[in-house]
């Protein structure tokens, strides 16, 4: 039997007979979790109580657990897949690659015995993620999918970060705002540009960093932002760099000097949004370009674009088959009932 490919309007993407990515599907008895963030876990509780199994990378777990309570899997059966490794089910074999998004991300591979394979890149950026070649059919995420989302920056992003800060920690603390993964990342950045000023936190945020030193992130020491010596450094604007969810951005650190990293910004490198506030357009995700450069690289015979999460898919679905020549289309079909923005 063929393996079939669709998106659901719950937003699972289905690979063959057996496999349901990223939002729960009845008739599917595996899940496959690809990344931590909040919508690609839709219906995680119901796929742990109905499925067989519910499969993601060691990190993807110890992820969850910190941002949904260490409850979670209280029920259902969970298999940690390591980059490469295979499960197989029926006729079918489900091999997780790696996805450089945040820790733990992963791409999805089936492919059955006569030798069809369908893939799921889950949410990427170029540089890092070995495109899946040859399939039948890929699923794209879409979240850059316009031709209006291009970075053309000439200079590195990541050098450009380490230096706004360093020159604004010769005043005091820096705030940087940003999404789980995203923070991390920014740690690393600093840490590996030999910034070794304390990094100071509130809880969750300190526990996602946790798991990720675990996984061989360069964090160094990390201070939690209600303990003595975290509440020093902020109240004496001692030289510190304090991490933040985006979400805290209206209500931390007003008066203070604030950067706030975000991959919706194409048109510059940097700018200023409010007085000593800057916005850096650092991205986990590929741009347009890179999304048509996967593809082209990846060479599918067929290609759909996630129309679910984002609104792009219809775009980028017609701008593959007027760019490469291969067939496309977007998936669900209906207009998506909300618009997430994905930084
Ligand atoms: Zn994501």
């Amino acid at each position: 039997m063929v393996l079939e490919v669709s998106i659901s309007n719950r937003g699972a993407i289905l690979l063959g007979n057996s496999v349901a990515c990223d939002a729960f599907e009845e008739t599917r008895p595996l899940r496959v979790v690809t990344h931590a963030h909040a919508d690609h876990l839709v219906g995680l509780k119901r796929s742990l109580n109905k499925c067989n199994k519910v499969l993601m990378t060691d990190a993807t777990k110890e992820l969850i657990e910190v941002l949904k309570g260490p409850r979670i899997f209280n029920s259902g059966i969970i298999e940690k897949i390591e980059y490469g490794k295979s499960v197989v089910y029926d006729d079918e074999r489900i091999t997780l690659l790696k996805a450089n998004h945040i820790l733990g991300a992963a791409q999805v591979l089936v492919e059955n015995s006569k030798g069809d394979r369908v893939a799921y890149t889950g949410d990427f950026k170029l540089e890092g993620t070995p495109p899946i070649k040859d399939c039948d059919t890929l699923v794209v995420e879409a979240t850059y999918g316009s031709p209006s989302f291009r970075r053309s920056f000439d200079l590195d992003i990541r050098e450009l970060l380490v230096s706004m800060i360093e020159k604004r920690l010769r005043k005091g603390k820096v705030y940087v705002f940003g999404y789980y993964g995203k923070l991390q990342e920014i740690m690393q950045i600093l840490r590996c540009a030999h910034v070794y000023v304390p990094f100071v936190m509130p809880e969750r945020i300190l526990q996602v960093s946790e798991v990720c030193k675990r996984h061989g992130m360069n964090l160094g020491d990390l201070t939690l932002s209600s303990d003595e010596h975290g509440k020093e450094l902020l109240d004496k604007n001692l030289p510190c760099v304090a991490f933040y969810h985006m979400n805290k951005r209206k209500s931390i650190g007003i008066s203070s000097s604030r950067i706030c990293v975000s991959g919706w910004e194409f048109r510059f490198p940097s700018k200023q949004i409010g007085h000593n506030d800057h916005l850096i357009a650092l991205s986990d995700h590929s741009d347009f370009d890179e999304l048509v450069e996967y593809i082209r690289l990846s060479n599918p015979k067929k290609v759909i674009t996630d129309n679910h999460r984002v609104k792009h898919g219809s775009i980028l679905a017609k701008e593959i088959i007027k760019r490469l020549g291969i067939p496309a289309e977007a998936m669900p079909k209906k207009e998506c009932r909300y618009q997430q923005k994905l930084f």
